[in-house]
């Protein structure tokens, strides 16, 4: 009995260890099932975030960039066939962008009037002027979504040129998705000159605490605010951030100074107003706003320093002429960046072979040059581009509106703001 007790007893043991090592293994086996499965959703997710990443970069034109993306992936197992799909999806988009050979596209503003009332008031500067030159916020509002329902894709103006070592510069094709047609948008005098600071408009430029471009506003009782929708460049840098299909690359715009009352709203060609200190913060805060702009896709162009009548009236000498560039390199451009885009004041055409024209391209060292010119041309010359630029104001919307039209561009009469009083042709 004792015998076949502890045998027993050994027996018990032995199954138990058996029931234990099955435990045991079982408990393993779970533990690497759940590892695993743990494993290839991390996988999956890191998967589901490099297709969306290559779809954000893809969406805005960047294919070779999103291609490179999922192509530098090493890890064989996150190559999925919906991972490969995508690759070839980006590849067949890439493939399918065109020669464009159809016109060219390219639009101006002022800075917009954000308060209607002040505007028309009649008050400081004539309000039948601003009637005629100046766009609404709500009207750029309105025209964005049509244009890009239309098929406009904002495109770099300095990419339609290539500048060669030697000054010369060549036609640079443009490629794009078939049926896009690139746009370019200018907006002239950016510059919140002192006579519109009753008017309506916004004070100045300023960069966010986040680094993003922002304008500040004044209301009537002097109180500043800082707004996203106060000039062309926050509501356009919105407008790309929810529709990126409607910029290739990142193109943005042109924004255009003049000099004789700084940049941006700052004045930094009149030292005489402020301290040492003060106006050191001042070019400061300005190259913080150009470098700001530089980065998100805009450039900055010269509008002449003085924007002066000699420029349209046939009086500028030579003299006048380097006297006005020379201050524009004096008191902006060390301040702004890159500029290599010049917009006439008025508009003004030059024969690309007149000694003004010429000396604004070699000596000015500019190489686009943008006029005022309904029709949108752009002419390729050896050492320079000039392009014209069509006005979207008042005038063109409300007396010329076939001008936008025909260019199938929108239909003015569903952006004309109602606030706009009659117009009376100068
Ligand atoms: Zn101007």
């Amino acid at each position: 009995m004792v015998k076949k007790k502890k045998s027993l007893k050994t027996g018990n043991l032995v199954i138990a260890a058996v029931i234990f090592t099955i435990l045991i293994s079982g408990a393993l086996f779970v533990k690497d099932a759940l590892a695993e499965k743990s494993r290839l959703a991390a996988l999956e997710q890191q998967r589901q975030e490099l297709m969306a990443e290559a779809d954000k970069l893809t969406v805005g034109y960047y294919y070779d960039e999103a291609l490179a993306l999922l192509q530098g992936v090493e890890n064989q197992e996150l190559k999925s066939e919906a991972f490969l799909a995508k690759i070839a999806e980006i590849e067949e988009l890439r493939n399918s962008l065109t020669l464009y050979t159809g016109r060219t596209y390219h639009v101006f503003f002022h800075s917009l009037i954000i308060d209607t009332e002040l505007a028309f008031d009649d008050h400081g500067h004539p309000a039948n002027g601003y009637n005629m030159w100046m766009t609404t916020a709500t009207e750029f509002k309105r025209m964005l979504p049509l244009l890009l329902a239309n098929d406009f894709v904002l495109y770099d103006i300095t990419k339609f040129i290539t500048a060669n070592a030697d000054g010369t510069v060549s036609k640079r094709d443009i490629y794009l998705p078939p049926g896009k047609k690139p746009l370019v948008i200018s907006i002239d005098d950016v510059n919140y000159y002192n006579y519109m600071k009753t008017d309506g408009f916004a004070d100045r430029l300023t960069v966010d605490e986040n680094g993003k471009l922002a304008t500040v506003v004044k209301d009537r009782q002097g109180n500043e605010s800082i707004t996203y929708d106060g000039d062309v460049m926050p509501i356009l840098d919105s407008f790309v951030e929810e529709h990126p299909e409607f910029s290739y690359r990142g193109a943005k715009g042109v924004v255009a100074l003049t000099g004789y009352q700084g940049a941006f709203g700052y004045r930094i060609s009149d030292p005489e107003l402020y301290s040492a200190e003060q106006f050191a913060q001042l070019r400061q805060q300005v190259q913080k706003i150009a470098d700001t702009l530089h980065s998100t896709g805009w450039q900055i162009a010269c509008h002449s320093y003085t924007h002066n009548q000699m420029w349209r009236n046939g009086t500028m000498t030579m003299e006048d002429l380097k006297s006005d560039l020379g201050r524009f390199d004096k008191y902006i451009r060390p301040y702004v960046g890159e500029v290599s885009v010049f917009i006439s004041p008025f508009g003004v055409h030059f024969n690309s072979t007149d000694p003004i024209y010429q000396y604004i391209i070699t000596q000015g060292k500019y190489n686009i040059y943008c006029p005022v010119g309904a029709s949108m041309t752009t002419n390729y010359y050896s050492n320079s581009m000039i392009q014209n630029r069509l006005n979207l104001d008042g005038y063109t919307m409300i007396s010329a509106p076939s001008r936008i039209l025909d260019a199938g561009l929108f239909d003015p009469a569903l952006v004309l703001d109602e606030n706009r009083p009659p117009l009376k042709l100068q």
